[in-house]
């Protein structure tokens, strides 16, 4: 580096000054001083690249100027449209997964004017709230009936403590898992006024080991699908339609929380293999719990599905009525239910992110790298993805990417703040200190506005 420029450098103020001017202080005062000087830090940030790639020092009022934008623009609408490059397809923390054109259309219709919600247009009485999709549940699951609430956490809450409270729960050691976000196995069963009965070890647990528990105080079996987490080696688990033989031949019931609740078999779009919600059913499990907006690829909601006595005591439980969904989420579900049954699948956007192609993914690489200027030094290469959403751990999705330096004047961690910071927010992650922009969870409509996040976060890398 040459001395004119390390002198401009060391001209650029420090972030005390700044902080303690007039506008830093009212900054400080409106957006705290952890979210001020971060902003300044970035800011100072930018104006050092800048400096080296030719352009002018910018003075303190300037500084600050673009740190109140920068505090202003983020501290604004909470909810924002962000692009996803993660490599992530159901990020929790960015939404999970984005709706169907179908699902999109039936919540516009239903939000606009008055609907079915629990009128019975044939008789003119009071209807069921989820009978639009019951139908479609029974057909497409094999299950004798279902319905839905507010999430699959609010699901299990609502299954154990209509089918369990009072009496025991058996679960296996291996199967006490924690989803995230608080959602812990055996919280959610004492939540529900039942007991926990722990069987079997971490890694092993057999049949009889459930046999050996069940009392007179026993109500329910539960299987836990291991989301988040694999135990491999030397292991076992009782199969699941044992468990359901189990469970009938002592009176029992036995309750899947199946997590993430595939209703395709994704192998067939090349994808991982994943236990699908019919396999369940068809094992006998009497009420299966899954999420609607993970690997189903609807809106946010937990189904439940099973023999009909077990539903029909959750729908008639008093807390089925702080769970219930609204209008927008059962045709929202409805509509994502359609396109399982009659497809096509890909139209619904989790299965078709899953389903994609090195070829189509290799293709937006080439679009998005086509509208960046040849020395932003970007280089296309094979990443690995993941379905995420407490789902498929272990199996990698193949991806495509395009990785940024290293080397950067600073850190990669400067470099995703800034990303963060464009005008529709662009999510990346860090790998060997370079920038990834994953093409996995990125749309089409999404390169535009991407290529222009991108060329303003490191044109003058
Ligand atoms: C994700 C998950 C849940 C929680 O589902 P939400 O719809 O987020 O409430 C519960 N159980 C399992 C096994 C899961 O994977």
């Amino acid at each position: 580096m040459d001395g004119p420029a390390q002198a401009k450098l060391r001209a650029l103020p420090q972030i005390q000054r700044l902080l303690e001017t007039t506008q830093g202080q009212l900054l400080v005062a409106r957006f705290s001083h952890t979210a001020t000087v971060s902003a300044l830090r970035l800011v100072l940030e930018q104006a050092r690249e800048g400096l080296l790639s030719g352009a002018p020092a910018p003075g303190g009022a300037a500084l600050l100027e673009a740190a109140n934008t920068l505090l202003r623009t983020s501290a604004a609408p909470h909810l924002r449209r962000v692009i996803n490059a993660t490599g992530i397809i159901l990020h929790t923390n960015l939404g999970r997964a984005p709706l169907a054109e179908a699902a999109i259309e039936a919540m516009r219709q239903e939000a606009a004017g008055y609907c079915t919600l629990e009128y019975d247009i044939a008789t003119g009485a009071r209807g069921s709230r989820t009978a639009n999709i019951e139908p479609w549940l029974q057909r497409i699951t094999g299950a004798a009936a279902g319905l839905a609430v507010n999430n699959c956490a609010a699901a299990m809450l609502l299954a154990l403590t209509a089918l369990a409270q009072g009496g025991d729960v058996i679960v296996s050691r291996g199967e006490l898992v924690e989803i995230g976000g608080g959602f812990r196995i055996p919280d959610i069963i004492q939540q529900g006024g039942a007991r926990l009965v722990e069987v079997g070890t971490t890694n092993r647990t057999r049949l009889a080991d459930y046999q050996r528990a069940i009392t007179a105080e026993t109500r329910v079996l539960l299987s836990v699908h291991q989301s988040n987490f694999r135990i491999s080696g030397f292991t076992e688990r009782a199969r699941l339609a044992d468990l359901a033989g189990l469970a009938r031949t002592r009176n029992l019931l036995l309750v899947h929380d199946l997590g993430s609740g595939s209703l395709q078999d994704l192998t067939a779009l090349d994808g991982p293999a994943e236990a699908t919600v019919q396999t369940s059913v068809a094992a006998g499990a009497d009420v299966v719990a899954f999420s609607g907006d993970k690997l189903m690829g609807g809106p946010q909601a937990g189904i439940l599905v099973g023999q009909a006595a077990a539903i029909a005591t959750l729908r008639q439980h008093p807390l089925m009525r702080a769970l219930r969904l609204d209008k927008l989420t059962l045709a929202a579900l409805e509509a994502t239910l359609r396109l399982h049954e009659e497809g096509p699948i890909d139209a619904i956007p989790t299965l078709r992110m899953l389903g994609q192609s090195r070829a189509t993914l290799q293709a937006r690489a080439d679009a998005l790298a086509a509208l960046l200027p040849k020395p932003i030094g970007a280089r296309l290469e094979p990443s690995t993805g993941f379905a995420g959403g407490g789902t498929l751990p272990e199996s990698a999705i193949h991806s495509v990417c395009l990785t940024f330096g290293p080397p950067y004047h600073r850190s990669a961690e400067t470099k995703l703040a800034a990303l963060r910071a464009q005008p529709i927010p662009v999510i990346g992650r860090i790998a060997n200190n370079a920038v990834l922009i994953d093409m996995l969870a990125v749309t089409d409509t999404d390169v535009p506005a991407l290529a222009q996040a991108l060329v303003a976060v490191f044109a003058d890398a």
